[in-house]
Formats: structure tokens, C-alpha cells, sequence
């Protein structure tokens, strides 16, 4: 069975400034994948590509075994894909809940979407804030309700780009509890963090992404003793 999201030789460029340079990444059914690099290595970019909201000058994204490289954003997300963004992007007159509904009602789980709604409430354990107006929330639960958002949508690959921003230490340990979880279920998660302890903790496979380039991937023992990781990004972070 092909691997759920196959990423080959993509490349970017901004006028003259390639932001990806010949990038090949996959992620796994039931797995967590780790993309990480320094700010302005290319994550969000690839995170872009990926998800159809940008062209890629060179080669392919494949979902499930099919070339999704001409498919647009609603085509990908039809087939599975949800995601995050980096910058909170809630839909912040709404409550807790209806962020979510909004979701629901357009994804499969659409025929009981309120109750498939309050189950991702619970397991985020955001149910004392669900009526709350999602622009009251702090950074970490407006992180957490932008996840379960995604979830509603039931993907079946889920991007995940800096969820843990914001959260202080006890938010991000139930965070990881709920990423393998999410796992377990079979969605194939590709998270883009800079909490290192997470990432090493709870991912699967790691790549990393330096200056538009995968520099190392592999599993987080390998690649937390990588020589040129640690000269590129982790020596930075500690
Ligand atoms: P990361 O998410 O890893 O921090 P980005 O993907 O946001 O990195 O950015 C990669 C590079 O591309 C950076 O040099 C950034 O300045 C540049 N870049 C990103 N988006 C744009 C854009 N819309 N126009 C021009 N340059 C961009
Ligand atoms: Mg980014």
C-alpha cells in the first residue's frame, strides 16, 4: 500500500528565492510524522503545497496513491485532508462548538454532526468553554479549538502547523496524548512544532527542513544525535 501522502521533488520559488528546493516527504496511516527546521526553512510553505493552496513549480503531491498535484484545496480536503494554520485562524464571533459544526456539517460525519461535535469536545476537554465565544479564549484553547475543528472534518491525513504555540506545559502534555490517539485511529498526522520535547515525544519519523532542503529524516533517536541537525536547528534550540 502506497504511503497516505507522498511528497516528491517539490520546489518553490519567490521571485528569485527558492523557499523549496526538490523536497520528497511522506506520512504514514496511523502514524505521527514530524516536519521541523528553523523559521523560514519552508514548513508552511510545504504545509501550502500540500494542501493545494500553492503551485509548486516542480514535482508531485500524491494522496492515497493518486496525483493531487491539479487538485485544489476543496478537491484535497474532499478526499480526506484538514489542516491548521500557523496563525489562528478562527472564526472568532463563533462559539467554541460552532467552530466546529461549521466543519462537521460539511465533512462525513455531516448526518450526526452534533454529536460527532461534542465527542471532539470532550476529548479536548473543552467542554466548560464550548458556548464561550471563541475570541474569548487564550492562545493555547483557541490552538486547541482550531484542532478540533480539523478533526471534525474526520481527515484522514491531518497538517498540523505549530498547534502547541501558545500552551503552557499541561495543555501540551494532553495535547500529545490526544496526537496519539489521533493516530491510533489511523489518521496519518504531519506536525509542524518547535516544542522539541514534543516532537521527540510523540512523532513517529522526523524530517527536517533546512533553507528549503530535507537535510536528515528518520526516527527522533537518529535524528536528535544527527550532526547536521544539531548544527542547523537543535543546537539553536538548546
Ligand atoms: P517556515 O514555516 O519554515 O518558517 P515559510 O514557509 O513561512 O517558513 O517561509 C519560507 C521562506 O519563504 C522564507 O524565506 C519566507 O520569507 C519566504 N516566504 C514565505 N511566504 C512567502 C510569500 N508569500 N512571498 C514571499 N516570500 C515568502
Ligand atoms: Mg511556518
Amino acid at each position: 500500500m502506497p504511503s497516505l501522502l507522498e511528497v516528491n521533488d517539490v520546489s518553490v520559488a519567490f521571485g528569485g528565492h527558492r523557499a523549496l528546493d526538490g523536497v520528497a516527504l511522506s506520512a504514514e496511516r496511523g502514524q505521527i510524522t514530524g516536519l521541523i527546521g528553523p523559521n523560514g526553512a519552508g514548513k508552511s510553505t510545504l504545509f501550502d503545497v500540500i494542501c493545494g493552496l500553492r503551485k509548486p513549480l516542480t514535482g508531485h503531491v500524491n494522496m492515497d496513491g493518486k496525483d493531487v498535484t491539479r487538485s485544489g484545496p476543496a478537491q484535497r480536503a474532499r478526499m480526506g485532508l484538514a489542516r491548521t494554520f500557523q496563525r489562528l485562524e478562527l472564526f472568532g464571533r463563533l462559539t467554541v462548538r460552532d467552530n466546529l459544526l461549521v466543519a462537521a456539517e460539511l465533512g462525513p460525519e455531516r448526518r450526526r454532526a452534533g454529536t460527532f461535535v461534542d465527542g471532539i469536545v470532550d476529548r479536548l476537554g473543552l467542554a466548560d468553554v464550548a458556548d464561550e465565544c471563541s475570541d474569548n479564549l487564550t492562545t493555547g484553547m483557541g490552538r486547541l479549538v482550531e484542532v478540533g475543528r480539523a478533526m471534525a472534518a474526520k481527515p484522514s491525513l491531518l497538517l498540523l502547523d505549530e498547534p502547541a504555540a501558545g500552551q503552557d506545559p499541561e495543555e501540551t502534555e494532553r495535547f500529545a496524548v490526544l496526537l496519539r490517539g489521533l493516530a491510533d485511529d489511523g489518521t496519518a498526522v504531519l506536525l509542524v512544532e518547535h516544542d522539541m520535547e514534543l516532537v521527540m515525544n510523540v512523532c513517529d519519523q522526523v524530517f527536517v527542513l533546512d533553507l528549503g532542503k530535507i537535510i536528515s529524516s528518520g526516527p527522533p533517536a537518529v535524528i536528535r544525535r544527527d550532526e547536521l541537525v544539531l548544527a542547523a536547528y537543535l543546537g539553536e534550540q538548546a
